[in-house]
């Protein structure tokens, strides 16, 4: 079975609220290289530009801290979800 086939069996219950905060202002004013756009290994984050802002579907979260490492600007605020919810793993 390919990952892709193994990460769709996973079921995700998902939090009205957000467990990643982004802080728009360091984005706009710090960072040019944008990491968090390439090392999601879902592919949860991606550039509004209507808004001059960086989005994540936090539904999607895989817990697996990446993106709060790749910021080298610490604009990403990235806890657990609450008890309860998040990403449940199934067949690794
Ligand atoms: S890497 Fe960090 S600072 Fe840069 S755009 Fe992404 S969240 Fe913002
Ligand atoms: S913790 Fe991992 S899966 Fe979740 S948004 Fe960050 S890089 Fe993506």
């Amino acid at each position: 079975m390919d990952l892709d086939r193994k990460l769709a069996l996973d079921a995700f219950k998902t939090d009205s609220k957000s467990h990643i905060l982004i802080r728009h202002e360091l984005c706009r004013s710090r960072c040019t290289r944008r990491y968090c756009l390439y090392v999601c290994p879902a592919g949860l984050y991606r550039y509004d530009e209507q808004r001059d802002e960086i989005q994540v579907e936090y539904a999607g979260c895989l817990e697996c801290g990446t993106c709060r490492v790749a910021c080298d600007k610490g604009a990403i605020e990235w806890s657990y979800p609450r008890g309860a919810y998040g990403v449940q793993y199934r067949y690794g």
